[in-house]
């Protein structure tokens, strides 16, 4: 039993423009409305140039969706030609932001520090960081998994010294499996994730167990319920299933019913 709420984040990277997104989250939201997954935190994280237009929808039709920023700027203000502050995406009424997602890792070279400066900047603007980590094909081939992750969250606990573990969560997201229609086997997402929340417990202490830790990596309706079973997964992190309304809606559905009905208790 866990009292840690699940979160489901729908991450549309380069994906439908405004237009296309107000009629996705309006559909979403219809959809919903039907469903009972009062006991998740879903969140959309759309394209920068949507989230004037979905934040509208969820205000209008009071959608129970917490709205995510797939990147922000390391910078507070300045001359940061192209950036997006935290405080800028806060004011839009982001509540949370990923941080070091692979791609941004892979195409747009963002390092450990990169990403621990990044997480920072996001807590000051008041946005929760949800911190990516996750060993490439290579690395899980020659055993260092574990290492990898040790550096990767090392380096976001090392800087955010004192952090609250209500205001930060991290995705474990084997590089492998996102895209490639190859999900870990709910096993090893189990025991990525446990052994994330034991790395974390050197920083965090007790707190450790406040901590969310979600999943991600071709994730679908069809997988999700199994994926957050193993105790330390706090929820899922979904890339192309949550481009439509139906494939986020069943991720959602599968994760409600999962702690239902494995009494999972989450707190509100
Ligand atoms: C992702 O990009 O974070 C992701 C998990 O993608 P997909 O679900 O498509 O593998």
């Amino acid at each position: 039993v866990t009292d840690r709420r699940p979160i489901v984040a729908g991450n549309w990277k380069l994906h439908l423009d405004h237009v296309e997104a107000v009629h996705h989250v309006t559909e979403l939201g219809m959809r919903l409305r039907t469903m009972d997954v009062a006991g998740v935190d879903a969140v959309v994280v759309p394209p920068f140039i949507d989230l004037r237009s979905v934040s509208s929808v969820i205000e209008a039709e009071k959608l129970d969706l917490a709205l995510g920023a797939q990147h922000v700027s390391e910078f507070d203000q300045g001359a940061y030609t192209g950036e997006v502050s935290a405080a800028m995406l806060a004011r839009l009424g982001v509540t949370i932001v990923l941080v070091g997602h692979s791609e941004r890792r892979t195409h747009f070279h963002m390092d450990d520090a990169t990403v621990a400066r990044t997480a920072a900047a996001a807590l000051r603007g008041g946005l929760i960081p949800m911190v990516c980590v996750g060993e490439s094909e290579v690395e899980r081939a020659d055993g260092s998994t574990e290492e990898v992750l040790a550096r990767q969250l090392g380096a976001v606990l090392g800087e955010l010294d004192g952090v609250d573990p209500d205001r930060l969560c991290v995705a474990y997201e084997p590089i492998w499996a996102i895209g490639t229609g190859t999900a870990a086997t709910p096993e090893d997402a189990g025991s990525a994730c446990a052994h994330l929340r034991k790395l974390a417990e050197q920083h965090l202490g007790e707190g450790a167990s406040r901590l969310r830790i979600l999943y991600g990596g071709s994730v679908g309706a069809d997988n999700a319920a199994e994926l957050v079973l193993p105790p330390d997964v706090d929820g899922l992190l979904v890339g192309s299933a949550s481009l439509t309304a139906a494939g986020f809606a069943g991720v959602l559905g599968a994760v409600a019913d999962c702690y239902r009905s494995t009494r999972r208790s989450p707190r509100r």
